[in-house]
């Protein structure tokens, strides 16, 4: 089974992606409207993304001291994306945009990122760069910036981090201070000049449009001159590489913002990584030094502004995550399809017995050894539960955004609480899959003649942008269990609970279905009385001493429901097909426990058997880990917050 089939399966069969059109919103849309943007973008990776994959590892960004160049490959990549309209495929039609839900959007582009996530990459910062301008920004800086993101001509980034402020964003200090006289009065926003060196920005500099539009937090001093502490004195500016006027059209003046270097990193190699100086004076704008910048939103609103960048890009992050990890399941499930070595093992006559392995025999391949089939079982139930995972956040968006009132306001705070889950979890488990991935190849796997390796080192950074794994923990036991007196909690554990009665009412016909919802029921139970204990002494150093185990666990526990849903839609659809008189068997296949050929099947049954099987391996093998994991959270365990600095 292809990847498209499992994306179609949990678009329709699981998320019933078609009810959608019955909103106003997205009444023009139909199933073939969905499937033709899926062909498109699969199309456009396929030809212009998935072959140039090695060589934008391989020929990296690189800086003539005063341009950047990419390989050619990146440039029609970004053309093909930016003329397939994908970059404001979720916007209004009177926007150029499709009306697209954020879910079919999502699964859309996830074959970009399957296929080569460094490959005229940073098209997801641009949407986001403009999407942001969408909720935040004026009439103008809309028209102005986002109208011609959304087109392709500029190019948007983020620009957070400095270099010595990446988690603890409060302590940036970029400055910001009014430009002269009638600063307030420009038709493009408050003029500001900026001053600061931002770090690791992506795509901060290149060639691949006219434009790079940044979106820069920085602070406004106040009457004394001096930076307001905290988050408080942070407010966003949108600062434009070459400077623009009411239309749109460059003016010809260079903005204050100069390349100071690029970054050389483990992997994401297409995708310059940049240090920019702002207001260094290089370019002064007007004989003046001090990067020009227009004030987006309130002054002091900024993080909150960014954060509507940062939810969505957090859920971007674990889709690609997932997307990277199912490349590796991919490449590695061929690679064992087609590798011969060793003899089956087949039993044995009794104790200590001559296990039969009969050295006269031809080798297998290695997918018939069950433990590269625990490899693939386990990157499988990683990959396609993170798969699953994203969607149903990206339906989520969708709830929030046209759903009744009452499912909007659920809607978002679920999706309050299940962010830095959709963001951790695949970081750390598809890149658990890649690792999974070089392992099945064996040596060949930890060549570069094997592209396992790239997706492992492309992977790595998903857990150290858009908030590490650590501060995505903080977040989650500091801030989002415990808000509004735990309703996300309660509301996200009703949701839980709601599929393990559904899996129980079948466990008549499906009794596999009824054992694992007891199982995720008493790891639900764990997560919740956890939490408390966590918490029992009212101590934020006892408490989040154990915070990422605490993730780690909850992640577990709502992969494994997520798991359980669709392992429910899969059971579903077969007994369907039993009615009908499909070709269905309800268990393995005829051949699979003995090597033999195997009986040729209905390939939709396939796909549904493999749901319950990756399902039945991730609450087997993986759900038991949550009650460890848990174990030091409800202790309070303080061997980590109390280990002194001069042993180690
Ligand atoms: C390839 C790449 C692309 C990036 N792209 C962008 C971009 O486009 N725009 C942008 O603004 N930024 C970008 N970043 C920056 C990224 O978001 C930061 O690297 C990240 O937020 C971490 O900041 P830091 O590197 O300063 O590490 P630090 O904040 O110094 O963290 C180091 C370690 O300490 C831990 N730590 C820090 N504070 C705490 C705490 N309070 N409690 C517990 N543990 C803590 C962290 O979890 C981490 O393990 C990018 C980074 C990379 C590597």
């Amino acid at each position: 089974m292809t990847y498209r089939h499992t994306t179609e399966f949990l678009l329709y069969d699981w998320l019933n992606v078609e009810s959608l059109r019955e909103r106003a919103r997205f009444a023009d849309h139909s199933r073939e409207t969905f499937d033709s943007v899926l062909d498109t973008c699969e199309r456009i990776a396929r030809d212009k993304v998935a072959p140039f994959n090695r060589l934008a590892d391989t020929e990296e960004p690189w800086f003539d001291g005063d341009k950047v160049h990419l390989p050619q490959a990146s440039h029609a990549a970004t053309q093909a994306y930016a003329d397939s309209g994908m970059l404001a495929a979720a916007q209004d039609y009177e926007w150029g945009g499709m009306q697209l839900p954020c879910v079919v959007e999502m699964a859309a582009n996830s074959f970009f990122s399957k296929a080569g996530i460094g490959v005229g990459g940073g098209a997801l910062l641009t949407s986001g760069n403009a999407n942001l301008l969408m909720a935040h920004g004026t009439d103008m800086q809309k028209q102005v910036f986002a109208r011609n993101e959304f087109g392709g001509r500029f190019a948007g980034t983020m620009c957070l981090s400095e270099p010595q402020a990446g988690s603890s964003l409060s302590d940036i200090a970029t400055r910001a201070v009014p430009d002269g006289e009638g600063f307030a009065d420009d038709p493009l926003g408050p003029r500001y000049r900026l001053r600061g060196n931002k770090m690791w920005i992506s795509n901060g500099e290149h060639e691949l449009t006219e434009n790079i539009i940044h979106l820069v937090l920085a602070k406004i001093p106040g009457p004394d001159g001096k930076l307001v502490a905290g988050t408080r004195g942070i407010s966003l500016f949108i600062v434009p590489k070459k400077l623009v006027d009411v239309n749109g059209a460059l003016t010809g003046e260079r903005n204050d913002v100069a390349l100071a270097g690029l970054n050389h990193k483990l992997g994401y190699r297409g995708i310059p990584n940049t240090l920019l100086n702002f207001g260094e004076g290089r370019f002064p704008v007007r004989g003046a030094p001090g990067a020009v910048g227009y004030l987006v939103g309130q002054a002091g609103d900024g993080l909150r502004c960014m954060f509507h960048m940062m939810n969505e890009a957090r859920i971007a992050v674990g889709l690609g995550a997932a997307m990277l990890g199912y490349a590796g399941y991919e490449a590695s499930l061929d690679y064992a399809k087609n590798r011969l070595q060793g003899r089956p093992v087949v039993g044995g006559e009794g104790k200590g017995g001559k296990a039969g392995k009969d050295a006269n025999q031809p080798q297998v391949r290695i997918i018939e050894h069950a433990d590269v089939k625990r490899m693939l079982l386990a990157q499988k139930s990683y990959c396609e539960g993170a798969l699953a995972l994203e969607l149903y956040c990206a339906r989520l968006v969708d709830e929030h955004h046209t759903g009744t009132p009452e499912a909007a306001a659920e809607a978002g705070v679920l999706l309050e609480m299940l962010t830095p889950i959709a963001k951790s979890w695949p970081s750390e488990w598809c890149l658990e899959a890649n690792s999974l991935a070089i392992q099945v190849l064996g040596g060949y796997g930890y060549t570069r003649d094997f592209p396992v390796e790239q997706y492992w080192r492309d992977n790595r950074l998903n857990m150290i942008h858009e908030g590490t794994h650590g501060i995505q923990a903080l977040d989650l036991l500091g801030r989002k269990v415990v808000m509004n007196g735990g309703r996300g909690l309660a509301l996200l554990a009703s949701r839980i609970e709601a599929t393990v009665a559904r899996a129980r009412s079948m466990s008549k016909d499906a009794p596999e279905l009824g054992d694992h919802a007891t199982a995720l029921a008493a790891a639900l139970k764990h997560v919740g009385t956890a939490t408390q204990a966590a918490w029992a002494s009212g101590r934020p150093d006892e408490a989040l001493a154990n915070a990422t185990p605490y993730l780690q666990a909850f992640g577990h526990t709502v992969l494994a429901w997520v798991w359980l849903d669709v392992a429910m839609c899969a059971q579903a659809r077969l007994s369907a097909r039993a009615d009908a008189g499909a070709n269905v068997s309800a268990g393995p296949r005829e051949g699979a426990a003995t090597g033999a050929p195997a009986t040729p099947t209905d390939p939709h049954t396939d796909l549904l058997h493999g749901k319950l099987a990756a399902c039945r391996y991730f609450i087997r093998y993986e759900l038991p880990r949550v009650a460890a994991w848990l174990r030091v959270v409800e202790t309070r365990d303080d061997t980590c917050r109390t280990m002194d600095e001069a042993w180690f």
